[in-house]
């Protein structure tokens, strides 16, 4: 690879080449479980051996993924929970304490708040960290992770991540990052100090909502115990077909973010300024509570938000007359989609929604007729 190569031409070229056996100028989906072994029976001296250990579609993902985010290393996984849950558990052991934020994917909380302490003997605590003094009191010796996602799902807090790589490593702790709202592209975990970051490539890496997986990036060694355990001994790999669509996917990767960014806050403004909209929660308007941190940290601001009506008994009205959004969950798709998310625990409510790549003026007229209507 070139280093000089911009992001684009890296998501084009990195972990490209033509076919050997055809010439044709784009990989081919390789969906064989077993591979040739040597005569001695060596493993070790071939690239393949059984296709859940690693796959070359798997593989050539991984080399384009790490020329994309840095880290030494990355593993690519069945799925982005499997990419964190996987790599908390590969480095995690019995007595051991992590601190996680409490806004995060929900499996991810529910991996530390039940069965972590209650299965498995690992300590954890919970707590907004976007509260970077509060994370700090939180630190016990047996620390050895914070994990942070930001911006955080569903709320879009942001949290400032050279501050809390600075206690991490004062502590001897790891910080591992769930950077997947960013779409890779608005924000660099590891220039601000990141040992570790995953993303659910199911989102905007991909980009078009057919295909599931996740990756884990960070120093070599590291990668190989959690290559080891999370892809070999637990066998959560990612299928050669969904290496493959996420390979095609992530070569428009920037273009698509440009494109996100800009229609967000595109949306988020004309939201924030009608009379039926109760609030937005989106980090580039200055009303965001974390906006000061998301403008150091961020380089646009990705295309998730939040908002409600005035009138709350609308909701399903509301989005029963949209025509552009789609009503469901998920993510980082080219389309635009909305749900009313519902906290398990504090039981608020809003919409979440993820804006896509279509023309932002059919995404602010569907929104201007629903609003009528309603
Ligand atoms: C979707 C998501 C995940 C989980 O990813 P899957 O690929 O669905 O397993 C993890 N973290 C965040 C922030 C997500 O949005």
């Amino acid at each position: 690879m070139n280093d000089e190569w911009g992001l684009s031409t890296r998501s084009i070229h990195v972990g490209w080449q033509p076919d050997p056996a055809t010439g044709a100028v784009k990989r081919p989906l390789v969906m064989a479980n077993s591979y040739v072994l040597p005569p001695d029976g060596d493993w070790d001296a071939v690239p393949f051996g059984y296709a859940r250990d690693l796959n070359p579609n798997a593989r050539w993902l991984e080399e384009r993924l790490q020329a994309l985010e840095g880290g030494e290393d990355c593993v690519v996984t069945a799925s982005g929970v499997s990419a964190i849950n996987g790599t908390f558990m590969a480095l995690l052991s019995s007595g051991d304490h992590i601190i996680c934020s409490d806004i995060s994917y929900v499996s991810v909380r529910t991996m530390l708040l039940e069965h972590f302490p209650k299965r498995f003997g690992i300590e954890t605590t919970l707590l907004d960290t976007s509260d970077v003094a509060a994370v700090a009191a939180a630190i016990r010796p047996n620390t050895k992770i914070i994990h942070v996602e930001t911006p955080g799902n569903p709320t879009t807090r942001i949290s400032d991540l050279a501050a809390i790589a600075e206690i991490a490593h004062a502590h001897g702790a790891l910080l591992t990052v769930d950077s997947t709202w960013s779409g890779l592209t608005t924000q660099h975990p590891f220039v601000l100090g990141a040992d570790i970051v995953m993303h659910s490539i199911s989102k905007y890496i991909n980009g078009h909502g057919d295909a599931l997986g996740g990756a884990v990036f960070g120093p070599k060694a590291l990668m190989d115990v959690v290559r080891l355990f999370v892809v070999k001994d637990m066998g959560a790999c990612i299928s050669p077909f969904n290496a493959w669509q996420v390979m095609r996917g992530v070569a428009t990767l920037e273009l698509r973010m440009a494109r996100h960014n800009e229609n967000a806050m595109r949306v988020a403004e004309y939201l924030e300024a009608h009379p039926k909209v109760a609030f937005v929660r989106y980090p580039g308007l200055k009303s965001h509570p974390n906006h000061a941190v998301a403008v150091r940290q961020m380089h646009g601001f990705s295309s998730m938000l939040n908002f409600d009506l005035v009138d709350q008994s609308k909701r399903a009205e509301f989005i029963a007359h949209l025509k552009v959004f789609v009503h469901a969950v998920s993510l980082g798709h080219d389309e635009s989609l909305i749900f009313v998310y519902t906290d398990a625990t504090t039981g608020e409510s809003f919409y979440r929604v993820s804006i896509g790549i279509e023309n932002v003026e059919d995404l602010i007229a569907d929104l201007a007729q629903a609003l009528a209507l309603c």
